[in-house]
């Protein structure tokens, strides 16, 4: 379209760089002389005006939605759907690999119906980066880096041959290798540039536009830190926006963020973020913008505030966006982005009067949240969810009393006289049992920084020390090792939302330093790992003499990428697994991740805390959760003398005096070249299919994706007219907060599941199963692990004569016949009703399918069969996944739920929607019990835009693209 059949040409001016250089672009303040009210919009929403703007065409985007969200009031009902065309797409490649699936399958849907296969390629940018795959394998160890990037080489060849392939085949997809980073590290430091300019050949060429992005990772939120309005969607959307489809949005609410004061002395970025996801998801900001201002926002570095925005997810906000200001030019300086890049992001962010942190007043938002950060306090969170925050000194005390209380109250069902017991690891059956003896280390009055008043250690944890030091080429339980309920076994420095923040890192080296000279050790049976989310922080750690330290205490280097935050922490000994289960222990893991749901750090370990890297270390010297180390001490160092936190604790003098080691743009621009020219020598040797179009070799990772089998380019009759179900069975009935890591695990394969026995079934040996995140390219895995988390809980099973419930991926069997009332996987069970033509429905309670952004949770409830869920409420992403694969998401209305309808999963259910589908229409489910008594009952339906109901009678998003491309 030409610059004069703009709706808005006029808005169209031009702004000059600090150079002089004179450049195009879409002006709000231009706007504003329409709609004045602009000037009162929060940043995230200008930034997204100024695509609709942008990209106002008459057809995907219309001149009324420029004037809406142009109008864009802070307290309105929210009923309008954006169209954002976003500048790029970000992957990971547990998500990215699938994607790349359905786009070679899209291709040969092309070249079956005659079309070009080229029809089928992305039109904005695509980054791939491989960080999702590497387990820590090999750990404290010089040379676990380099074993364990070769058994992931091994063990993802196929999918890495693939990648390739998709390299060569879509212009604009670039891959970066693995070994170089994480994802939104990766991204915050190196493919977020500033600003865009328009190529040649495209409408409005030579416009310069600021960055946006989605990404196929929910903690894409992590670049909103630098000014990039950018969140997590599934595979699916992201396939859809890379296509150059709008991603629809409902207009959401802006949460305003005040942030005043600045930290104390000793508190980390890490105890500010669980504080900030502890206070918002008390808010309930589930589909809102957060929005950071204030004097406080203006003084936190740039790393700090991309902590806190990368877990936007955990508080269940759509973004945690910051301004661009002074600090976000010092940050692009630091990281070593061009002269020219910089006064251009400068010169634009300034033109567009979006430069520099709000102050009280200046925006209208849609509520106010203030937070003054000298509240903030020294903390972890857990055990089980992320928005969980305890305070460090209470971390002791609440595993105590978590220990005995019910799931229900989201304890470990404990019989608390256990708690002090210890098991050695050769007595197994006959529980080796220690009490905890009296306080054997004399008390401490008080500590340079943190408070410590007294301490008490046990003797125990000595003991096992001194045996494990001694005897250290025996089998552990020969070195006379023991295990206790809160034993710290994973102690992993990981994950994103702060290895990419230097005073955190640095702050670990610094306690580690103090830690060894102290004489301090971690034993050798706690998984240590460091895994940076780039070389960089290997470099400035090496540069400011830390890393021996780290080194020393087993924080060798494990992997570039995401090891133990997305469940990749490799397991741990036989030995210690069979002392675990074998005695029913409630083991912790700690780590500087985001995550901590059940199940997702290693099977067998329970409690699992979020903490800063400092703090990681200081539990791994600890190796338990049940010392206070606010009062006790972390260890005893030479000569027996017992070492206080305060003691170890880095001041932040002594983290700023080191920063300059992580503020070398030179280092980052020499970093960052080698994904071109040095991408590594195992990457270089994998080979990759050629052509525009994949022949889909024989593999077990990569296959053929199912969704177009039945393509045509008229929608069939079923999803187009057939919206009610009539006679479905019950799948499931859970509880609340079911993630999508219960629904379709990233971690582990089990031998005896469906997903184990097909890949035995298939030639592929156990020790080669790798991970159902690393097999999300084969459909016959996933469809196998939807459902297969070993912690789901299927109400419908009876209870357990303890109370608790059975988990597992199994469900009773409802249709009559022998089988009927069985248990069962879910995976069989699904396969039965669709042989009979039966539908299923699934029954959850409150936020289902939290978590992760995950596709392959919808994708696989879709390919299981069921046609709706049912629930109290629902993630975003989840939710939109879920009418993206064309499966319905109803909810609940007022107090309703399973549970007070008393269903019991036997019950046969229709919903009934009408002949033409409406967003956010009601429906209703008809109940019919086994004795044949019918009940109804009304239900909202979650398909939320015009633009969803379009997808879902299109039999989901890519059927729907796929249509739009092919007949154009
Ligand atoms: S480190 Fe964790 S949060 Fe970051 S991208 Fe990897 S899995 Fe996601």
């Amino acid at each position: 379209m030409s610059t004069s059949a703009h709706p808005f040409a006029q808005t169209r001016q031009t702004f000059t760089t600090a150079s002089g250089k004179s450049l195009d672009f879409f002006s709000l303040p231009e706007l504003a002389k329409t709609y004045p009210q602009i000037k009162r919009l929060p940043l995230s929403i200008r930034i997204v005006l100024e695509s609709v703007l942008r990209h106002c065409d008459g057809r995907k985007v219309t001149q009324a939605h420029v004037a809406e969200l142009a109008g864009w009031l802070p307290r309105a009902s929210r009923v309008n759907e954006i169209p954002f065309v976003v500048a790029r797409v970000v992957l990971q490649d547990f998500t990215g690999v699938p994607l790349l699936a359905d786009l070679a399958a899209m291709r040969n849907v092309a070249a079956s119906l005659g079309k070009s296969p080229q029809a089928v390629e992305p039109l904005v940018p695509v980054d791939l980066v491989v960080d999702h795959s590497v387990m820590v394998d090999h750990y404290g160890t010089p040379d676990s880096l380099d074993l364990n990037m070769k058994l992931e080489f091994k063990r993802n060849q196929e999918r890495y041959e693939f990648m390739k392939w998709g390299m060569q085949a879509f212009s604009t997809f670039g891959v970066v290798p693995p070994g170089f980073g994480i994802v939104h590290q990766v991204n915050l430091e190196y493919l977020a540039r500033g600003v865009h300019k328009t190529p040649k050949g495209r409408a409005q060429a030579g416009v310069v536009y600021p960055d946006s992005l989605v990404g196929t990772d929910s903690h894409t939120t992590m670049i909103n830190g630098i000014g990039v309005v950018a969140w997590g969607v599934g595979g699916i959307e992201a396939e859809a926006a890379m296509l150059g489809q709008p991603v629809y949005f409902l207009t959401p609410d802006v949460v305003g963020f005040e942030l005043t004061g600045q930290l104390r002395e000793g508190v980390t970025a890490t105890d500010l973020v669980l504080s900030v996801t502890e206070i918002l998801r008390q808010q309930k900001v589930v589909g809102k913008f957060v929005e950071f201002f204030g004097e406080g926002t203006a003084a936190i570095a740039v790393p700090d505030r991309a902590t806190i925005a990368n877990m936007a997810p955990e508080y269940g906000a759509t973004m945690g966006f910051f301004p661009v200001d002074a600090q976000t030019i010092a940050y692009f300086k630091g990281t070593g982005r061009t002269r020219k890049e910089i006064e251009a992001f400068e010169a634009y962010f300034k033109a567009q009067q979006w430069f520099g942190v709000p102050a009280r007043g200046d925006i209208d938002y849609s509520s106010v949240v203030c937070l003054n950060l000298s509240d903030v306090r020294p903390s972890l969170a857990g055990p089980k969810r992320p928005q969980d925050r305890i305070d460090l000194g209470d971390v002791k005390a609440q595993f105590a009393s978590l220990f005995a209380k019910s799931p229900a109250e989201n304890g470990f069902n404990q019989a608390a006289e256990r708690l002090p017991l210890r098991y050695g690891l050769h007595a197994l059956t006959a529980p080796e049992a220690v009490q905890a003896a009296p306080l054997a280390v004399p008390v401490k009055p008080g500590s340079p920084r943190m408070v410590v008043e007294m301490v008490g250690s046990r003797p125990t944890l000595e003991a096992a020390v001194s045996a494990a030091a001694s005897t250290k080429s025996l089998p552990l339980a020969e070195k006379g090792l023991s295990l206790g309920h809160g034993d710290v076994l994973i102690a992993a420095i990981t994950s994103c939302t702060n290895t990419s923040n230097p005073s955190v890192m640095l702050a670990a080296g610094l306690l580690a330093k103090k830690a060894v000279k102290a004489g301090l050790t971690v034993q050798p049976h706690i998984k240590t790992s460091l895994a940076p989310g780039s070389r960089i922080v290997t470099e400035y750690l090496s540069k400011a003499g830390l890393l021996p330290y780290l080194e020393k205490l087993g924080f060798n280097v494990a992997a570039y990428g995401c090891t133990t935050c997305i469940g990749n922490a490799g397991d741990l000994t036989p030995e210690i697994n069979a002392a675990i289960t074998g005695n029913d222990l409630i083991c912790a893991a700690v780590l500087s991740g985001n995550r901590n749901f059940e199940a997702r750090i290693h099977p067998n370990l329970k409690a699992n805390f979020l903490a800063s890297p400092p703090l990681v270390v200081a539990y791994a010297i600890a190796g338990t959760v049940s010392r206070d180390l606010m009062t006790e001490p972390v260890g005893l160092g030479q000569g027996g003398r017992p070492i206080f936190l305060g003691d170890i604790w880095p001041s932040s003098e002594e983290i700023h005096a080191l920063m300059k080691f992580a503020t070398n743009g030179k280092s980052f621009q020499e970093n960052y070249a080698k994904v071109a020219t040095k991408p590594g020598k195992l990457w270089k040797k994998i080979g990759g299919a050629a052509g525009a179009v994949y022949e889909w070799p024989a593999s077990s990772y990569i296959a053929k994706p199912p969704f177009f089998d039945a393509f045509a380019m008229t929608p069939n009759a079923v999803a187009a007219g057939g919206s009610d179900v009539h006679g479905a069975r019950a799948m499931a009935l859970f509880g609340d907060s079911i993630t999508t890591d219960h629904i379709s695990p990233a971690g582990a394969i089990k031998e005896d599941s469906p997903a184990g026995a097909w890949l035995k079934a298939h030639g592929v040996l156990k020790a080669d199963f790798n991970s159902y995140g690393a097999r999300r390219g084969h459909h016959e895995v996933m469809m196998r692990g939807t459902f297969a988390n070993v912690r789901i809980k299927n109400l419908m099973l009876p209870a357990l004569p303890s109370g608790s419930f059975e988990e597992g991926g199994l469900t009773l069997y409802q249709l009559p016949g022998t089988e009927q009332g069985q248990k069962m996987f879910i995976f069989d069970a699904a396969m039965k009703y669709i042989a009979a033509g039966v539908p299923t429905v699934v029954f959850a309670g409150e936020e289902y399918g939290t978590g992760s952004s995950r596709d392959w949770a919808a994708k696989g409830t879709q390919l299981l069969g069921v046609k709706a869920v049912i629930a109290r409420s629902f993630e975003r992403i989840h939710r939109s996944n879920l009418v993206g694969m064309g499966v319905l998401p109803l909810q609940f209305k007022g107090t309703d739920s399973w549970e007070s309808l008393g269903l019991k999963g036997d019950e046969t259910f229709d919903v009934l929607l009408g002949d033409q589908i409406k967003p956010q229409q009601d429906a209703v489910l008809v109940v019919t019990s086994s004795n044949g008594k019918k009940r109804s009952v009304n239900l909202l339906l979650r398909i939320d835009t015009p633009i969803e109901v379009d997808y879902y009678q299109h039999g989901g998003i890519l059927p729907f693209v796929l249509r739009q491309l092919l007949a154009a």
